[in-house]
């Protein structure tokens, strides 16, 4: 029986080769790429931003999916939480965590006294990779410039990374999440933190004490950043 990892891993490998394919032997089997647009690199508002890229056409997804998921929320927030690709019902909406995992996550953001509108919301992935699969690396490798951008703009004093692929992702690390929770990793000048994903939660009850231990480290990093900047 070969697991999800492995397959992807194989998926991966198998880009790569065809990649090189081409490379070495011309353009056969894949289209020409579409010249890039990088006009929205100098943009200076989200909105703005949001109109450049929505209609990405950078990797394959933008062919398969419904609705272009920027991101939600305060444009200035303090906290940026970050997710790793819509689901179905955000596909469907346009907006990152709506579905029963989002419903989850708004509780969360209570727990510690916050509003959902008060932070920012998105993920590495701005397009839904069909049947939910796990990012590919090459999909993540176009995006990323996309939620850098985000940053920049947001300029977040903390990041909460929602699961193992975004908190692997950002940290280029292969640590599990295991490792990564329950430390404060800097990221692009904000204090960033790693939790496990709601819909992980959805799956395995047991996770909701330790997500829990992960809010309180949030939280107590929050009231002194907040206390030292009155
Ligand atoms: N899971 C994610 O990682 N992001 C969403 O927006 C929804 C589900």
């Amino acid at each position: 029986m070969i697991n999800e990892q492995k397959l992807i891993d194989i998926l991966n490998n198998l880009e790569r080769y065809l990649l090189q394919q081409e490379d070495l032997f011309g353009n056969i089997i894949y289209k020409e790429p579409e010249k890039e647009d990088h006009t929205w690199e100098t943009v200076s508002s989200l909105d703005e931003f949001n109109l450049k890229i929505s209609s990405c056409q950078k990797c394959s997804l933008g062919a398969t999916r419904k609705n272009f998921v920027f991101g939600v929320g305060n444009p200035k927030a303090e906290i940026m939480l970050i997710g790793e690709a819509p689901g179905a019902d955000e596909d469907e909406q346009g907006e990152p965590f709506v579905g029963r995992a989002g419903q989850l996550l708004n509780n969360i953001l209570k727990a510690v006294s916050l509003e959902r509108s008060e932070v920012y919301i998105c993920n590495i992935l701005k397009c839904r990779p069909p049947n939910n699969r796990d990012p590919l690396v090459s999909e993540m490798e176009q995006c990323t410039p996309y939620l850098e951008k985000q940053i920049d703009l947001i300029k977040p004093k903390f990041i909460i990374c929602l699961g193992r692929i975004a908190a692997q992702w950002l940290l280029r690390t292969n640590d599990g999440l295991n490792k990564l929770r329950q430390q404060v990793f800097q990221y692009k000048g904000a204090s960033l933190i790693v939790t496990y994903h709601p819909a992980a939660l959805l799956r395995n009850e047991s996770w909701k004490r330790p997500t829990w231990e992960d809010m309180k480290l949030f939280k107590k990093l929050y009231d002194e950043y907040k206390n030292n900047s009155k």
